[in-house]
């Protein structure tokens, strides 16, 4: 398993507890070096830790990184056997999963895209919901290695459609964050509190994921704590942009949710949890 962050790190502790032979690498050595304590194999490097492993797992910040990591200079690509299986489950975007698929495959490997969905507690629990591209006998041999993750596991299409289908999921939790930020600020301006909306809004056709889970755990306690940052979700709307520029798709709305998304994140210069977006509202007149 390569890339052991707010995802990673609990998504490795699930596959530690299901499989022996587990070997972990991330570019940050003091991470690594926290499972010392653990059954699993210390990585050196990313190609050693990929040199005999018949699955390696990616979890990494983003297309470029992966790109680097599978098919750059000390790539693990180079040295991985043939016939073992690359299962990418970072949210990257689909037209680079497409090339390095190819040139994996080209060079006698598999490739699966398996980003998730349900932010870190879920990672914690082992309830990912995990959407799955490539081919079919190769999502069946994934499956054991994805349970010990996931809850729900979805086979969505070929290569690189598990990133369109998540990138799309982002593009649309972003835009409920937003709208419910906007909803609980100008009624809070109005004299409504917070916590009563809520109740409401999760009582009624307003309700979503945002206002029912992130706002209660996140946003009223003043935490901002989700383990989700600003700068990957805007990262996640501007590839869920690419796909609508690329079939020509209305995205009217989904272009106004990024530039206010791209404005926060330049603001907190890429360093605060997504959830605080909220904080962004509140503040809207100071900006
Ligand atoms: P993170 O920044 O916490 O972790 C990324 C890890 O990758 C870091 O530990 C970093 O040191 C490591 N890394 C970077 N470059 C590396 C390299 N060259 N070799 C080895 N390791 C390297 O990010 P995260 O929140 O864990 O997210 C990972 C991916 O999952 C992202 O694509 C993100 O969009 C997606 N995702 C995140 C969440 C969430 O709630 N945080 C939820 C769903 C999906």
């Amino acid at each position: 398993m390569i890339g052991l962050g707010n995802m990673g790190k609990p998504m490795a502790h699930n596959l530690l507890q299901a499989h022996d032979h587990v070997t972990v690498y991330d570019a940050n050595e003091a991470v690594t070096k926290e499972f010392k304590s653990t059954n699993a194999i210390i990585g050196e490097s990313a190609q050693k830790a990929a040199a005999g492993a018949d699955v390696v797992i990616l979890m990494l910040p983003n297309s470029q990184v992966v790109e680097k990591v599978v098919l750059g200079e000390q790539g693990i690509s180079q040295e991985m056997k043939k016939g073992s299986l690359i299962i990418d489950m970072s949210t990257s975007a689909p037209s680079s999963t497409k090339i390095i698929a190819e040139e994996v495959e080209n060079n006698g490997l598999y490739f699966l895209d398996a980003p998730v969905s349900g932010g870190v507690k879920k990672a914690v629990s082992g309830e990912l919901t995990i959407m799955v591209g490539g081919d079919e006998s190769q999502y069946e041999r994934s499956l054991n290695v994805l349970e010990p993750m996931g809850k729900e596991i979805f086979h969505v299409g070929k290569v690189s459609s598990g990133h369109t289908m998540k990138a799309l999921n982002n593009l649309l939790s972003a835009a409920h964050f937003l709208a419910t930020s906007e909803v609980l600020v100008a009624g809070n301006k109005a004299g409504l509190e917070p916590e009563k909306m809520l109740e409401v809004i999760n009582a009624s056709t307003g309700r979503n994921h945002s206002s029912e889970t992130k706002f209660p755990n996140f946003v009223l306690n003043r935490e901002f704590n989700s383990g989700f940052s600003m700068d990957l979700i805007t990262k996640d709307i501007e590839l869920a942009l690419e796909i609508t520029k690329e079939f020509k798709t209305p995205a009217f709305l989904s272009s106004t949710v990024y530039e206010v998304w791209r404005l926060a994140n330049k603001l907190s210069e890429g360093k605060y949890d997504h959830t605080e977006m909220a904080k962004f509202c509140e503040n809207w007149g100071d900006v």
